[in-house]
């Protein structure tokens, strides 16, 4: 190890511990933590963050990555180290340019946030959270001229400051065009799907299922597709989410309706694909600043890949369908699988993001896009927000919300100031279509799961995915496996053949 990188590492493997306890904070609020906890503990977390910033832009640390500007110092480093230096370099800049003071005020008002959020919502008034939006969204623009004035941030757009912190490698320009094709794609072919909608009936999903069967089914299926339980442990909270504080210990959690089977399957589905990105990960770079997925939107191609690609093609539930019907006679005796494929592909336009099917997915993260580029590049008025947004869902999906709660104050991205972050999904599931596209070429993927099967996709994706960390980018990624860098085409292709 060189002498200049061995210094820095005490200085990282402490950072790395503050992560680790902000990740455990932030599992506890959303899991086990009592509901007047969050003011209080919000201090704790203020503590905590201002601590792990100082040591990541400590003035020792600063010298020291400069020393590896140097040609002959960085030469010596390994490709690891490497890597971490230029993450590191990222972060430093991001940091740096924000006082310490306001750092700790914002992340403060971040951890209240949640709590204004969900009490607006739950009585679906927008005007009761509009203020701390607000100020949530003042914080960001004074943070993006801080950061403006340093180095490679300098003539970037606004907004591109933002999606480059999910996405280095995605811009306004680069997503404008996507999204065009999203948009001329899609909203005619779900004109065409809706209309045959009828006939499918997918009534039994919304039958009375016991939750405690559910839970036990869904444990067995997160170990089926290849949640490693001995590095992991699945919880329950309001919205499924997964986290992780290092490679041996990665956190998901579900959700369950009595009155509705699928979400719990496809939520534990889905959040697994992110578990298992995270499980898969190198232990030589596991609490370094690259042992965590490359991107959101390489993480969200891992988690559609299983929820979409693979959780709802017949081949998967040939083999796993029986074990269902099983552990549910009652409702499903006499649901075909073939009823049953037809039920979990139905696409039909709903309000709510979260649930919508594959097809008009993208439209939910397009109007989130569009509207977080007029609060950072038009400066949109904060009060007119709710009326652009139904606006929007009527003009791309046909229906508007009856309040704000089932609107714009469905997410908790805004509330935790995740700007920037919703395009990574819709990136997100155009990585996985074209990494299914190549895979197809590859391996006889369908007889696989027939006979239940997963082991070779899932050792292919830790060898050319999983372990690389952040060591690797997105586009290096897919160049690696699929010959070329992102195209938004095989999704498109995708959904058309699905649904056409
Ligand atoms: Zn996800």
């Amino acid at each position: 190890m060189s002498q200049i990188f061995e210094k820095l590492v005490p200085y990282m493997n402490q950072a790395m511990a503050f992560q680790a306890a902000l990740t455990l904070f932030e599992w506890d609020q959303e899991t086990l933590a009592p509901a007047l906890a969050d003011e209080y503990t919000a201090n704790v977390i203020g503590e905590i963050s201002q601590a792990y910033q100082k040591i990541m832009i400590d003035e020792q640390v600063k010298k020291l990555l400069e020393k590896l500007k140097e040609e002959k110092n960085f030469s010596e480093l390994t490709e690891n180290e490497k890597a971490i230096v230029k993450e590191w370099n990222i972060i430093v800049e991001q940091l740096d340019s924000i006082p310490e003071k306001e750092y700790s005020e914002y992340a403060r008002l971040q951890a209240k946030a949640g709590n204004i959020w969900e009490k607006a919502k739950e009585e679906g008034d927008f005007s009761k959270f509009a203020p701390c939006l607000e100020e949530i969204i003042n914080y960001k623009k004074k943070f993006i001229s801080y950061r403006r004035k340093k180095g490679s941030y300098k003539k970037k757009k606004d907004y591109d400051i933002l999606l480059g912190d999910y996405e280095p490698e995605f811009n306004m320009e680069k997503l404008d065009k996507f999204f065009h094709e999203v948009k001329q794609e899609i909203i005619p072919l779900l004109k065409k799907v809706e209309k045959k909608n009828t006939e499918i009936d997918k009534s039994f999903n919304h039958q009375s299922y016991e939750i405690n069967k559910q839970r036990e089914f869904c444990q067995w299926l997160a170990a089926y597709v290849g949640f490693d339980f001995s590095k992991g442990v699945i919880g329950e909270s309001a919205h499924p989410f997964s986290t992780n504080l290092h490679n041996h210990d990665v956190r998901i959690s579900n959700h369950f309706y009595e009155n509705n089977l699928e979400s719990a399957i496809f939520s534990i589905i889905h959040e697994t694909g992110h578990a298992m990105y995270e499980q898969g990960i190198d232990s030589d770079i596991t609490l370094t600043l690259i042992g965590t997925g490359t991107s959101m939107a390489m993480h969200e191609s891992q988690s559609r890949f299983f929820e979409n690609m693979i959780g709802r093609s017949e081949s998967f539930w040939t083999y796993v369908y029986p074990k269902l019907q099983k552990t549910f006679p009652d409702n499903l005796r006499d649901v075909s699988l073939e009823q049953f494929i037809s039920g979990i592909n139905k696409a039909e336009p709903g309000l709510i993001r979260t649930e919508a099917d594959e097809l008009t997915y993208s439209l939910h993260v397009l109007i989130r896009y569009e509207i977080e580029k007029m609060i950072f590049q038009e400066d949109v008025k904060i009060k007119d927000l709710p009326k652009i947004w139904n606006e929007k869902y009527k003009e791309y999906l046909g229906l508007v919300p009856s309040h704000d709660g089932e609107g714009i104050l469905q997410d908790i991205h805004w509330a935790c100031g995740d700007f920037g972050y919703f395009p990574s999904y819709a990136i997100g599931s155009a990585v996985s279509a074209q990494i299914y596209h190549h895979l197809e070429k590859i391996m006889p993927v369908n007889q696989y799961l027939e006979e239940g099967n997963l082991l070779p996709i899932r050792e292919f994706l830790k060898e050319h995915v999983y372990q690389h960390g952040k060591r690797k980018s997105t586009n290096e990624i897919l160049l690696d496996i699929t010959g070329e860098e992102f195209n938004s085409f095989y999704y498109i292709e995708y959904l058309k053949q699905k649904f056409q």
